[in-house]
């Protein structure tokens, strides 16, 4: 089995149920299991302002999907809940699930980058992560307590449902 870190953001249509619907389809998936969930934030949109704020949480799993397999079956979870792909990146949406990690992986493909772009410096990524998984350490060696004593929180709070 590998371990696997997914990022999980809703701005649209009640993220908070948006979110917790996707975490039980994520315990429904075939040969994963789910680990934990870190608690969930509110944070400022990337981007487009014009938009509301984001819930973010980061999931931890393990699995026997292949990185591919894992990312097909997180964009099911994505559409059976109303995600339209629209060309504006970084616009609202009903559910983001992004791979950021899986095992000490790196993967540069057409459709996958490993670890995840950006996660590195981006608030709503490691403080959540840091909740679940402290001590943990990049395929670059990077540790993520250093990541997060070096990124602002950006005024990102608790979420209150
Ligand atoms: P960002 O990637 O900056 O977080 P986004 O999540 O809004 O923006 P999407 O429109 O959801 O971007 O995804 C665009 C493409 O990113 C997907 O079709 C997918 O192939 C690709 N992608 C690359 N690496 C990953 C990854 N680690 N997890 C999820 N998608 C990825
Ligand atoms: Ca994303
Ligand atoms: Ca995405």
């Amino acid at each position: 089995m590998s371990i696997c870190y997914i990022a999980l953001g809703s701005n649209l249509d009640d993220p908070f149920a948006q979110a917790n619907r996707a975490i039980a389809a994520l315990t429904q998936l075939p040969h994963t299991q789910l680990v934990e969930v870190s608690p969930f934030y509110r944070s400022k949109p990337l981007g487009p302002q014009d938009q509301n704020d984001y819930l973010n949480a980061v999931i931890k799993l393990t699995t026997s999907l292949s990185p591919i397999e894992l990312l097909d079956a997180l964009q099911s979870i994505e559409k059976s809940q109303g995600r339209v792909r629209k060309d504006n990146r970084w616009g609202a949406r009903t559910l983001d699930l992004d791979i950021l990690l899986y095992d000490d992986l790196i993967i540069n493909s057409e459709r996958l980058t490993i670890p995840h772009y950006h996660m590195k410096n981006r608030e709503f990524v490691l403080y959540p992560l840091f909740d679940i998984e402290p001590e943990l350490v990049f395929p670059d060696n990077d540790k993520l307590s250093d990541l997060v004593a070096k990124c602002p929180k950006n005024d990102m709070k608790q979420w209150i449902a």
